[in-house]
């Protein structure tokens, strides 16, 4: 069967400019699906948005979409248009959203939603519809209905090392084009899935059930032979959780002669506990770590059961400077925060002298403990507020201040100074295009109370 799987647009095309990864979740998809000998083929909206020019003739008869929450309606745009352009094809979503909110694709424009993880369900799909077989027979999916979405029993979840590696061959036009500030090209890799700590605005743990999944270390070193790009980034959940795995990874693709830069999640905790970890990768090509910071004060950090202090924030500061790994630090901006707070926040990073900071505003996703304990106070559901960016909550500020505030931090937190070393890097053209970018984002962001 012809099969067309679509990666999204985002709602907010300058994020797409910020940094773009490989569609993994599709690669996966398409790998399953390659098994069976199906023609597959891979389209990145994001890159060519026009799905009518690239594939109008090809006539696919099931598309796959995936999604986001802050995706929703442009799936479900890209859904309508499916049908338009083939009416006979069959539509199938899946993706984060779906696994969280099936319900939320309770329209006739879908013909069915994954539950989980995909690969082998989207198997079992296309075989059934290829062969006359019952949907409803194959565990992990719910079916659209009118009187309620029905679903088929739960699939567990599935062993990582079970699946087929990623057929990256499938997006080759693409891949020069994804990229993660100054790692361009870069690819993508999953070696684990789920997380063994518990925040309150994640929904990632809560995915696999609290279980932390992981993928065999010989597998992965495989899986790296076969990427051409310098340039990796482990795209798992959080990719420390099991040190000693780790330990083993990286001594294996020492023992390889593999070497390209890596980056990847790790926690404050795990940074602090283990510094010889991070000492063996940065000798294997570790040069960034994105780090959840969140917050610079205990009780704040404790109200997101983080399960790290301040005092831990700092010591992994100081731990991963002094190995040469480049911190990339992320903090959620609670829609409470006062001037104090703002205030607070810049000092405290300028005091830890950090060289990258990002900010998001926190946000109830769907699928996490914060969104089932304040769903009351949402101020919008639209699904494109969900992007991190916007305040679902009401904020403390006045909006307009609020974001005004938002775009401040980026302005302070890190002096240029300081992020100079860092965006050499991106070489004289690429650093006039990223300051230009910079000042769009800070504009847009400045705005952001408009949207509502
Ligand atoms: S450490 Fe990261 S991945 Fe793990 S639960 Fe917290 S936010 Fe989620």
């Amino acid at each position: 069967m012809k099969i067309l799987l679509i990666q999204p647009t985002g709602h907010e095309p300058l994020m797409d400019q910020i940094y773009l990864f490989e569609p993994l979740a599709l690669e996966y998809l398409a790998a399953g699906l390659l098994l069976d000998n199906h023609d597959v083929r891979i389209i990145d909206a994001r890159i060519e948005p026009d799905i009518k020019a690239i594939a109008n003739d090809w006539n696919p008869d099931i598309v796959g979409l995936t999604a986001f929450t802050s995706h929703v309606n442009i799936a479900r745009s890209l859904a309508l248009q499916s049908h338009q352009l083939w009416p006979d094809c069959f539509v199938v979503i899946g993706g984060h959203h779906a696994t969280v909110q099936p319900e939320d694709f309770n329209d006739d424009c879908f013909d069915a939603v994954v539950i989980g993880e995909g690969v082998f369900t989207l198997r079992e799909i296309v075989t059934a519809i290829e062969h006359g077989g019952a949907l409803i027979d194959i565990p992990g999916i719910a079916l659209p209905c009118d009187e309620g979405m029905i679903y088929s029993e739960t699939r567990p979840y599935t062993d990582l090392n079970a699946l087929p590696f990623p057929a990256r061959e499938l997006t080759k036009h693409y891949r020069a084009h994804y990229f993660s500030e100054w790692f361009k090209p870069l690819a993508s890799v999953r070696t684990s899935l789920g997380c063994t700590a518990r925040c309150n605005f994640c929904a990632l743990w809560s995915i696999t059930a609290g279980k932390y999944l992981r993928r065999d270390p010989d597998q992965v070193v495989e899986e790296l032979k076969g990427i051409d790009e310098p340039n990796v980034f482990f795209c798992d959940d959080e990719s420390m959780c099991d040190s000693k795995r780790m330990a083993t990874l990286a001594t294996k693709i020492h023992q390889a002669g593999i070497r390209k830069n890596y980056f990847l999640y790790a926690r404050v905790d795990t940074i602090v506990r283990q510094p010889e970890l991070f000492r063996q990768w940065a000798a294997i090509g570790l040069k960034q770590v994105f780090v959840g910071m969140e917050a610079c004060s205990d009780e704040r950090l404790q109200r997101m059961n983080k399960g790290v202090t301040v005092a831990e924030q700092e010591q992994a500061v100081a731990i991963l400077k002094k190995i040469g790994v480049i911190m990339y630090a992320s903090f959620m901006v609670d829609p409470d925060y006062s001037h104090q707070d703002f205030d607070a926040l810049i000092r405290y990073i300028r005091r830890l002298k950090l060289t990258y900071a990002t900010f998001t505003v926190m946000t109830p996703l769907p699928g996490t403990q914060l969104y089932r304990d304040r769903k009351a106070e949402l101020i919008s559901h639209q699904p494109e507020m969900f992007d991190m960016l916007h305040s679902l909550f009401a904020t403390h500020l006045p909006d307009k201040e609020f974001y005004h505030q938002m775009a401040r931090l980026y302005e302070k937190a890190v002096p240029l100074y300081r992020v100079l070393p860092a965006l050499a890097k991106f070489g004289v053209h690429g650093l006039v295009l990223r300051i230009k970018l910079f000042q769009r984002f800070l504009k847009r962001l400045r705005r952001a109370h408009l949207d509502y």
